[in-house]
């Protein structure tokens, strides 16, 4: 018997037929990204059901020196979750632990199951009149293991931080099968590195995370919305510092988009209407969370704001969602920039951030310098200005043939945007990761002692390199 049927028979007999499979065509659905950018192979799935058997399933990995590929919900847009094209790896689906372990309501706290689905956690939290206050276009199948092995944001950054902030203890399988169990919650511990924060961003680099303990938020009372136009995103990082400084407890988001996402966004949803008349350069769109019954002091505080930067000329025109449907209605706006933009031809992506404050200048000179350089190409930030991070993306010249353009002229264009960012003191990544997509840029720009630092920290944890080997860290 080869190592890998050997692999697989013992697999199948510590799992059981739910609980590993090599079928073909069971296994093909989980071999390419979401995006179709990434394929690879893989020996087989599996999908354990409990802790106990992640753990006897990583030590079976070992022992056969069987590389494994966790894969949550498969929304991550780095390749992170798609295995090489070896063929020597093993898929690890946590999608039988997605149960509630305990749910403190008074607490303020739920302990999950790591293959838990992010929207299925918000509703069972608001039917409690609480919130897990982290959301993200990819909330139906993004897992709570997936969004803390890639520190995931999302629009409410802003207010609440990142999954980093979010996760208050982790369970985690080691590479040699070992369970690192911290789901205790403390308020101050200081016992010497804080190891949670280590797997959390670690793209399952270091550790298979099953379960969290996570940090709930009271039910959001009301939220007042608002959408803006400005004649420039320096008009927009302006209405932004003075919401921070009127209504920093309330501010929850503020989005940008410039005209042309609007009007991709107009196109690509036929029903929807832009919530302003005439043209503007760049739109905002801002939400303020209102707890107890402050709604009416709330909206008229920013109604007296917006009034005050009307007649200044600072903003252009802005308009408050009479409703929630009208809210609703702007954030599917928001929400819906990715989809129209890929319906118009092919692109590169960036998910980059600078320091907040230079974010303004660095989109008014990073776009055109890159339009110059490669004619024909337009180049579109939009997204979270509040967090010094945007999605820079470059539309290819018209006629460009998809998948040749990304791999050619596409490569250079990103190689230029991420030599920009470092330049300006920035990150080659502000959320997605770094997966298989960004791992030769990292290793070209990263500060070496930082590379080397966490080469040392993946040497030590998975001396075997059996954890998502060819993902965030080359050893
Ligand atoms: C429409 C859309 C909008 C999005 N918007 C945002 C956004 O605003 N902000 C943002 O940050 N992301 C965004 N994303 C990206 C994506 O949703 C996040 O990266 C999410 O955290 C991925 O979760 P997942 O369960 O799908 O993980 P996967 O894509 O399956 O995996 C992601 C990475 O985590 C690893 N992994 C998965 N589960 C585990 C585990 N249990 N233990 C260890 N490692 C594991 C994988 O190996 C891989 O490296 C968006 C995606 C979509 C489709």
């Amino acid at each position: 018997m080869s190592n890998a049927a050997a692999f697989a028979s013992e697999a199948q007999a510590l799992l059981g037929p739910r609980g590993f499979t090599c079928d073909p065509e069971l296994l093909e659905p989980w071999l390419t990204d979401w995006r179709g950018r990434f394929t690879g192979k893989a020996l087989g799935l599996a999908s354990p059901a409990s802790t106990e058997q992640v753990s006897q399933f990583v030590k079976l990995c070992a022992k056969h020196n069987v590389p494994v590929v966790p894969q949550g919900g498969n929304s991550g847009m780095v390749g992170g979750a798609t295995p090489d094209k070896a063929g020597n790896s093993v898929l690890l689906s946590l999608r039988r632990m997605n149960q509630v372990r305990q749910f403190d309501v008074s607490g303020k706290q739920i302990i999950v199951d790591a293959g838990l689905v992010l929207q299925t956690l918000h509703e069972i939290v608001e039917a409690e009149h609480l919130r897990f206050p982290l959301t993200l276009g990819g909330k139906g199948s993004a897992t709570i293991g997936g969004l803390i092995s890639t520190n995931a944001g999302g629009t409410q950054v802003l207010r609440h931080g990142t999954m980093r902030a979010q996760v208050v203890g982790i369970e985690a399988v080691l590479a040699d099968g070992q369970i690192f169990d911290a789901l205790t919650a403390l308020k101050k511990d200081n016992r010497g590195f804080d190891l949670k924060q280590l797997l959390i961003g670690s793209e399952g680099t270091l550790g298979i995370v099953t379960g969290a303990t996570l940090k709930l938020a009271p039910a959001m009372a009301d939220r007042v919305v608002a959408w803006v136009g400005l004649k420039s995103i320096h008009a927009a990082r302006e209405l932004l510092v003075k919401l921070e400084t009127h209504l920093f407890d309330e501010l929850e988001g503020f989005e940008v988009m410039p005209a042309h996402c609007l009007s991709s966004v107009l196109q690509h949803l036929p029903d929807a209407r832009n919530p302003l008349e005439g043209d503007h350069a760049w739109h905002a769109l801002l939400e303020l969370a209102v707890s107890g019954n402050s709604a009416q002091s709330v909206r008229d505080q920013l109604e007296a704001l917006l009034a005050e930067e009307l007649e200044a000329q600072s903003i252009a025109d802005a308009v408050i969602a009479a409703n929630e449907k009208q809210a609703e209605d702007f954030w599917l706006l928001r929400d819906s920039v990715a989809p129209a933009e890929k319906e118009i031809g092919p692109a590169v992506q960036h998910d980059i951030s600078v320091p907040v404050a230079k974010m303004p200048d660095f989109i008014e000179t990073a776009g055109p310098a890159l339009e110059a350089r490669f004619p024909g190409t337009k180049s579109v930030s939009f997204g979270h200005l509040g967090d010094g991070n945007v999605h820079f993306h470059v539309l290819a010249p018209p006629g460009a043939v998809p998948g040749e353009w990304e791999d050619g002229e596409g490569k250079l264009i990103s190689a230029m945007v991420y030599d920009l960012t470092s330049e300006w003191g920035g990150s080659i990544s502000a959320e997605h990761g770094i997966g298989q997509m960004k791992i030769g840029e990292l290793a070209r720009l990263n500060d070496p002692v930082s590379l080397q630092l966490m080469r040392s920290v993946k040497l030590a944890l998975d001396p075997q390199g059996i954890l998502n080997p060819g993902k965030l860290v080359a050893v």
